[in-house]
This record gives structure tokens, C-alpha cells and sequence, in this order.
């Protein structure tokens, strides 16, 4: 249920809201809009009716149903945008966030080199993988903690914070000491064990769709991350399974006004997964950005024919400019910045 304050109400009177609703099993959730705020109560519906015996108090405007399954996720809670800081970049606002590197961390030399070339071009993240979720247990898994602490020291030595995956709960606390966001990828959409730990981590979570989840099991991951207290989720489309075969999957960018009206977590596309293949990486990057996406997640490797994982589609560093310099003019007729 969400209980709406009216405008003007005092933090006392909210803290009165609150306390009641614990006192009724529910667990208090504040949102503090532009004009008013707002709590949500989140847990079992059945005692609903207790609750709805909040509207006789003053300072409550409205108790209303929250219709959608998620809750924290939903427009219903929380209207204004969610903004996620990571050091000095902002997602969910005024700028397109470029997350850029490459698909897998193999060496020092390569990913610092990478770092650098992106950060040149004006990508505001580093990305790379150090743990791999791979389908072939014989290919190359990831430098694992040898590549965590390549990522920090290219993060010290470019400036860039880094979004690296987390596959398993037990190395949560150790990708969380590295990297910057947390990234969860297709294939752990809804390990929910996974996904409850890293809304305890304290650390920016970018929650990838699955290849075979709708946009409602995808909102519903982001809600176990919410719910145990992390209010930094990025969602990221970056394709599913369809019929289609000539790309690698097919990029959803639907996915992207929809999440936009359910939900007020930002949104960032990842067009290299999101096709495979890395001529159609720069058109998908200005569709996704078109379609209204908070930013970009894109493979870079030096040398893509030597990538120990999706070379195909990543993007040498020259095209990687070249690319930036056409998103930014797309972002500039939307009147957002690059
Ligand atoms: C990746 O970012 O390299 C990755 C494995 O992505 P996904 O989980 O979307 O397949
Ligand atoms: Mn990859």
C-alpha cells in the first residue's frame, strides 16, 4: 500500500506514519518527492485494511493500493526519477553515461590500454569482466581475482570508476571491494540469493535483463535488491532470445519507454550483447539513446581479433570515437548531453 502525506507534512508526523506501520508488521519505505512525500508499506497485502485506517489521520492524504507486483520499483511509489551517483557521474540525469572496456579482463596491458583509449573518446565508466559467466565450461572463465585487482588499478590510474559482474554470493564482498557498480548479468536475473546479497553490499547494482525474462520478472529482480536497502539499481536492456539468428539476440529497445513509465530506476542499453556483432553496435547505441536510455554499456579491445571472449561484436578504440561522436549528436537533439 502506499500511503500519501499531505504537502507540508512535518518529518515528525512521517516518523508517526512510519512507527504505525511497523506497529503493523509492514515494513516503511520513504520516498521524499518534489511536492510531497510519500511511504510506501511493503509486505503481505491481506492486512491492507489495518492500514487503510491511516487515512483518518490528519497528515495522511490517500492509502492506495500499490497494482503492480513490484513496489519499490514501480512509478506508483516514486515518481521522480531515481538518480544513481558513482563518484562524479550521475545516472538517470541530464548526461548519457558511457560505460565502455572490454568484455573480459586478460591482462594488465590490455585493460589498461583500453581504459585509457576510453576514457580519450569520453566514456565515464571502465567496464570489464572478471568473473565469466561463460556457456562453454572449456572457454576462458575470467582472471577472477587477479582481474579485480587489474580493475582497480586502472581505475587509479584513469579516474574511471568500474562496473565488473558478480556471479556468486560468496565473492560479493570481494567484487565490492574493487569495483565501483556491481554488475549482475543475463544469466542471474533471478538468482534471488544473489540478487538479496548484493542489495546488502552497499554498492550501485546494474541488474541485466535475461534473455528469457519480461520486463515484469525483470522489475521483480530489481525489487530484491530495493527491498534489503540499496535504492542504486540501474536496469540494463541488452536483448533476448527470439527466432531470430542473424543477430546474437534481439535488442529489446521497447523495453526502454516501457520501463520508463513503470519504473523511475534509470535505464542503460547494451548494444553489444544486445546484437553480437560489432557493425550494427553504433546504430543500436543511437536507438537505444533515441528511445530514451540513461546510457550505454559497450565492448572495446584493442585488438578484437585477439579478445579471449566476444570479439565479434567489440568495438576497436577507433570506432569507439567515432561512435561517441554520432551518440553525441543524438543526445544533443533529445536535449540531453554526452
Ligand atoms: C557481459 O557484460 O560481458 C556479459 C556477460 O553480459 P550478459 O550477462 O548480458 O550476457
Ligand atoms: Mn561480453
Amino acid at each position: 500500500m502506499i500511503i500519501v502525506l499531505r504537502a507540508g507534512a512535518s518529518d515528525e508526523e512521517v516518523e508517526d506514519v512510519c512507527r504505525r506501520i511497523v506497529a503493523m508488521g509492514y515494513a516503511p519505505h520513504t520516498i521524499r518527492g518534489t511536492l510531497r512525500t510519500v511511504v510506501g508499506a511493503i509486505g503481505d497485502d491481506r492486512g491492507k485494511e489495518r492500514l487503510r485506517a491511516l487515512e483518518s489521520l490528519e497528515c495522511v492524504e490517500a492509502v492506495t493500493p500499490i497494482l503492480q507486483p513490484y513496489k519499490l520499483a514501480s512509478r506508483e511509489v516514486r515518481h521522480d526519477p531515481t538518480e544513481v551517483r558513482v563518484g562524479d557521474v550521475t545516472i538517470g540525469g541530464k548526461t548519457i553515461v558511457v560505460m565502455a572496456g572490454p568484455c573480459s579482463v586478460e591482462s594488465r596491458s590490455q585493460l589498461l590500454e583500453t581504459a585509457e583509449r576510453v576514457k580519450a573518446a569520453g566514456a565515464h565508466v571502465l567496464r570489464g569482466g572478471a568473473f565469466k559467466p561463460r556457456t562453454s565450461p572449456y572457454a576462458f572463465q575470467g582472471l577472477e581475482e587477479e582481474g579485480l585487482k587489474l580493475l582497480a588499478e586502472a581505475r587509479r590510474e584513469s579516474g574511471l570508476p568500474v562496473v565488473t559482474e558478480v556471479m556468486t554470493v560468496d565473492k560479493v564482498d570481494a567484487v565490492a571491494e574493487h569495483a565501483d557498480i556491481l554488475q549482475i548479468g543475463a544469466r542471474n536475473i533471478q538468482n534471488f540469493p544473489l540478487l538479496r546479497r548484493v542489495g546488502e553490499a552497499g554498492k550501485p547494482v546494474l541488474l541485466k535483463r535475461g534473455m528469457a525474462t519480461s520486463i515484469q520478472e525483470w522489475l521483480l529482480s530489481a525489487e530484491y535488491v530495493l527491498s534489503r536497502g540499496n535504492p542504486n539499481v540501474i536496469l540494463c536492456e541488452r536483448g533476448i532470445r527470439t527466432f531470430e539468428t542473424t543477430t546474437r539476440f534481439t535488442l529489446d529497445l521497447n523495453a526502454v519507454p516501457v520501463v520508463k513509465r513503470l519504473s523511475h530506476l534509470p535505464i542503460v542499453v547494451d548494444p553489444s550483447h544486445g546484437t553480437g556483432h560489432w557493425e550494427y553496435v553504433e546504430a543500436m547505441a543511437m536507438a537505444g539513446v533515441a528511445a530514451g536510455a540513461d546510457g550505454l554499456i559497450i565492448e572495446v579491445h584493442p585488438r578484437p581479433e585477439e579478445a579471449l571472449s566476444d570479439g565479434p561484436q567489440s568495438l576497436k578504440p577507433e570506432r569507439f570515437v567515432a561512435l561517441m561522436a554520432r551518440v553525441r549528436r543524438v543526445a544533443q537533439a533529445l536535449d540531453r548531453e554526452l
